[in-house]
């Protein structure tokens, strides 16, 4: 059902209305996790005015340390909708249960599978069940192969919207806390007709090298970007060493357009 075979043409996948894949370049920005109004408002307001029609937001966090933040929860979907209906901007969000598919529903408009959970075949089915647009990010340790039949899964249950993410996988290098895999972007934009989008926050977990590694997905071919943002990164509950400030993405913004206008 992925395969490019079956379906020669791209795929367009509606997040709440905005149109993604097929030739357009969209950036998804916010925080790694949703901490609380003024945090979410403030980031929402500033990509907001930067032109990004999506806003990202975690709030239910699979953490590596049961120690670490695990995210608001139920609290955090309502300040996501909140934050959606005050600045206009649909909202893409984790899920990490197969039974928060239905009461996620009303909060969010796009389900991510979060890395951790790319093969977790109940969860897949679920939102597979679900109507709106699923983030299916690829695995740390997965091949294509296996990102392409997860994605299968999801399809297969009866939802045709998905988005493919290639957010880095684990290799032998230590200097960044992923290698992001660009050959991905251009073996899936050949083999499937799915939007394939490319996480340059976790792929290479240092701030510094998202402006290039954002340049880098348009030129390759990727469908858009999904980016972490903070005001104030050092107050961040999570992932804020790789969030960009308001001045930050302002700069990847600027950066990345001539080489969006040039695809
Ligand atoms: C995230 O997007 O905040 C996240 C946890 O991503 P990944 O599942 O790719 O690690
Ligand atoms: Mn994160």
């Amino acid at each position: 059902l992925v395969s490019r075979e079956l379906q020669a043409h791209d795929s367009i996948v509606s997040i709440g209305g905005v149109k993604v894949g097929g030739g357009k370049f969209t950036v998804i920005a916010g925080p790694c996790s949703v901490e609380g109004q003024d945090q979410l408002f403030g980031v929402a307001g500033m990509i907001k005015e930067q032109g990004v029609p999506l806003l990202r937001g975690g709030a239910f966090k699979p953490r590596t340390s049961p120690y670490s933040f695990q995210g608001l929860g139920l609290e955090g979907l309502k300040l996501l909708k909140a934050a959606r209906e005050q600045y206009q901007l649909p909202v893409v969000s984790e899920i990490i249960d197969p039974s928060d598919a239905d009461l996620m529903y009303d909060y969010i408009d796009c389900y991510q599978i979060g890395a951790r959970n790319m093969q977790n075949f109940r969860l897949l089915e679920a939102v597979g069940k679900q109507d709106k647009a699923v983030l299916l990010k690829r695995g740390m340790s997965a091949t294509l192969e296996e990102l392409l039949l997860a994605a299968e899964y999801i399809i297969n249950a009866g939802n045709p919207n998905v988005i493919l993410c290639e957010r880095g996988i684990r290799t032998f290098e230590t200097a960044t806390r992923n290698t992001l895999d660009l050959n991905a972007v251009a073996y899936l934009k050949e083999k499937s007709h799915l939007p394939v989008f490319v996480d340059p926050s976790h792929g290479t977990g240092v701030k510094s090298l998202i402006n290039p590694l954002s340049r880098a997905a348009v030129a390759v071919g990727a469908d858009g970007i999904i980016v972490e943002a903070h005001l104030n990164p050092k107050e961040a509950l999570s992932d804020g060493h790789q969030a960009l400030t308001a001045d930050d993405f302002s700069r990847l913004m600027a950066d990345i357009k001539p080489f969006v206008a040039a695809a």
